[in-house]
């Protein structure tokens, strides 16, 4: 359960874990809700922004005291009164960060057609994640074969993903993160060209010189703050920048200022904001296509997997500390 808003840096107290009496496990007669029981939960950053009353900065919704907490997540569908799903169904989507949760509008729920893989996969590779690093990546980069790009915090749900479809496209990959642990991961399970530790670099700049030479022909952006900066410093003409989310920030009451702005006007740079709802449409389509590159090994995947509700609050906070080594998601149930 959401305590209240939260200002500054998100704390494992401003939620809670509340046990109430059973609920009965039916749909309510004649309604067209479904019923889940949950299984996997999905910590995502947007979440901070949720917590903030009066966010302009987040793409959601706020959470409102005293409720409960609401994300992505896998579930098993236990009684349906809408036609679309049926008892004993897989879904994706929106659910509660509880055991059991009635969707009362299940616009927002997918339905899992293939579960021979893993089905935590669709809080992150075959999910929202997922979709968003491919969209972004493919889309909102226009890549080329041999391009020069740069993925921040690179070793997480979307970064990790981005950075294979990179290579995938024949491009050179440098990624960074937050210690030397997924900066090995990076080079050696992901595939990266390079990886540096942006926490262990007194001068970002000078990093990024290092690992692009010739400069950067794309960015896809996670972070923001400093590294933003340095990046700009570091952009070839014509390059662009997709800019997914900018995690450094979303703890600060205020957005920092970034300096070098003006390097797209002399750069002739592109810079782009998206959000992967408006591309859900597209999922399935998406899911049919990353799902053989996962069969043959070609695409690796990393998850981690908080054990219980009780786990939750600080799978969630741990984001904002880069505790999560690949995908940080909660496990509630077995499947
Ligand atoms: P991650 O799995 O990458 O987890 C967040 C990571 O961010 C941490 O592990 C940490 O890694 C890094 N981090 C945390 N604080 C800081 C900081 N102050 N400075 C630099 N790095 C930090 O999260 P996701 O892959 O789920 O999300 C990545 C980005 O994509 C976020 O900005 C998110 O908001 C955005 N997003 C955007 C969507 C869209 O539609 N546009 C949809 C989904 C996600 P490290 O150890 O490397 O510091």
């Amino acid at each position: 359960v959401f305590k209240d808003y939260v200002t500054g840096v998100v704390e494992e107290s401003d939620m809670e874990v509340v046990t109430t009496d059973t609920v009965q496990l039916k749909v309510p007669e004649g309604s067209t809700a479904v019923l889940l029981r949950n299984l996997y939960l999905s910590c995502d950053p947007h979440m901070r922004a949720q917590m903030t009353k009066n966010d302009r900065r987040g793409a959601m919704h706020n959470f409102l005291p005293g409720s409960v907490i609401s994300g992505f997540g896998v579930g098993k569908v236990l009684d349906s009164g809408h036609p679309d799903f049926k008892t004993g169904e897989y879904v994706w989507g929106v659910t509660g960060w509880e055991e059991y949760s009635l969707i009362r509008a299940p616009e927002t729920l997918f339905k899992i057609k293939h579960t021979d893989v893993p089905l935590s996969y669709y809080t992150g590779i075959l999910g929202m994640p997922g979709l968003t690093a491919f969209v972004g990546f493919h889309e909102i980069c226009s890549p080329k074969k041999g391009e020069y790009v740069f993925v921040s915090a690179a070793s997480g749900a979307v970064g990790q993903l981005v950075g294979q479809f990179a290579k995938l496209m024949g491009c050179y990959v440098v990624g960074s993160a937050g210690s030397d642990e997924k900066v090995n991961i990076l080079k050696n399970k992901f595939g990266f060209d390079e990886a540096f530790n942006y926490k262990k670099e007194p001068d970002l700049n000078a990093a990024l010189e290092r690992f692009f030479p010739e400069g950067i022909d794309i960015y896809y952006e996670n972070v923001g703050g400093s590294m933003l900066d340095a990046v700009l410093l570091n952009m070839r003409e014509h390059s662009r920048i997709a800019v997914c989310g900018m995690v450094s920030q979303y703890n600060l009451e205020r957005s920092e200022g970034v300096h070098n702005l003006i390097f797209l006007v002399t750069k002739r740079i592109e810079m782009k904001g998206f959000n992967v709802i408006d591309h859900f449409h597209r999922h399935s389509q998406f899911v049919e296509t990353i799902i053989p590159h996962i069969k043959d090994r070609k695409i690796a995947y990393m998850e981690d997997k908080a054990q219980g509700l009780d786990s939750a609050p600080a799978a969630l906070v741990g984001l904002f500390a880069g505790r999560n080594v690949g995908k940080q998601l909660v496990v509630v149930a077995d499947e």
